[in-house]
């Protein structure tokens, strides 16, 4: 199987009516990067970087923080990176920040949250990202958001931050391109009103999931007691590729569905082009991809997402399709 995925590793992914897909990597630390190489990822599609801040004893300092997203885009070649600004809180604590006790830190003070009542902290991470990615491509993206408005004041501290550097003469990115986590429920009903101001959109599966089904992705009790291709969460999921496309608005998923052959091929039936997910999936994925008709699929699988179809479980329908 290992050698078997190797072999794929510089095919094209390409299902057998032709269609393309892009498959990226998940990553969130220096070690990660070379896997880039090893398994044919086509670039970062979700680079977290809160995994430096949580290794790290103290919040590191601007200058640790621009010379490791330096490391990051030396190592990815030109390949794209697409860093996502911290998301700490929640179930991602920092030792050293001092931890407020909340009821529910998931819906807590956490990622562009704390973010935005901290601006020196993002305002810092955001210039470190900038002057990292001087003459080259910079993508970030931010996550948790919940209204519109978050992801305008987030890019106002990016203009604010940009006009700082050039001010003083320093190197900017040659190209921005700033996008949004779909991370919160909340934002399935903003969807036209996000795409009028993004770049692009990530789907975020495993929060979008958890939020969705108000089910704590960490408490095993209740983690898995609704299936992830329940009828109504993918419907959630193709409402957003579908508006997205609409809208012209580059779509990926980048959370641990991408990574699942069986929930990978639900993706592809819904429209979904582009994926994100760890290194050791890449393989698994590219093979079900080239073995698959994603125009039949399609076919098959919409009609189940329609109301009143007799058939309404999808995981049966597709363990037998596959
Ligand atoms: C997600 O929520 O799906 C995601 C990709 O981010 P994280 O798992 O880091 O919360
Ligand atoms: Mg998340």
């Amino acid at each position: 199987r290992q050698a078997q995925y190797r072999r794929l590793r510089n095919k094209p992914s390409v299902t057998k009516d032709g269609v393309e897909f892009s498959l990226q990597m998940n990553a969130g630390l220096l070690v990660d990067l070379p896997h880039l190489a090893e398994a044919g990822a086509a670039g970062v599609g979700l680079f977290r970087t809160e995994l430096q801040f949580m290794v790290a004893s103290s919040f590191p300092r601007m200058r640790e923080q621009q010379a490791q997203y330096e490391q990051v885009l030396d190592a990815a070649d030109g390949k794209p990176v697409t860093f996502r600004s911290l998301d700490i809180g929640g179930d991602k604590v920092l030792p050293y920040l001092r931890s407020i006790q909340e009821e529910n830190p998931a819906m807590g003070w956490r990622a562009l949250r704390l973010g935005l009542d901290r601006p020196g902290l993002l305002r810092t991470q955001i210039r470190a990202l900038l002057k990292a990615a001087a003459g080259r491509d910079l993508k970030l993206m931010f996550p948790m958001v919940a209204d519109v408005s978050e992801f305008m004041r987030a890019r106002e501290l990016v203009e604010k931050e940009l006009k700082h550097l050039r001010r003083h003469n320093h190197a900017v990115p040659e190209k921005i391109r700033l996008g949004v986590m779909v991370e919160v429920p909340s934002l399935l009903f903003q969807l036209d009103e996000l795409l009028a101001q993004v770049d692009f959109v990530s789907v975020g599966s495993n929060d979008l999931f958890q939020f969705f089904c108000a089910v704590d992705r960490g408490n095993t009790r209740v983690a898995d007691r609704f299936d992830t291709l329940n009828i109504g969460f993918l419907r959630a999921l193709k409402r957003i590729v579908d508006k997205a496309n609409k809208a012209h608005v580059p779509v990926t998923l980048c959370g641990e569905l991408a990574g699942r052959p069986l929930e990978a091929m639900a993706l592809v039936g819904l429209g979904y082009r582009d994926l994100s997910m760890s290194p050791a999936s890449l393989g698994p994925i590219k093979a079900m991809l080239r073995s698959l008709d994603a125009g039949r699929l399609s076919a098959r699988l919409l009609p189940r997402l329609e109301p009143g179809h007799p058939e309404a479980n999808i995981r049966d329908f597709l363990k037998r399709y596959a």
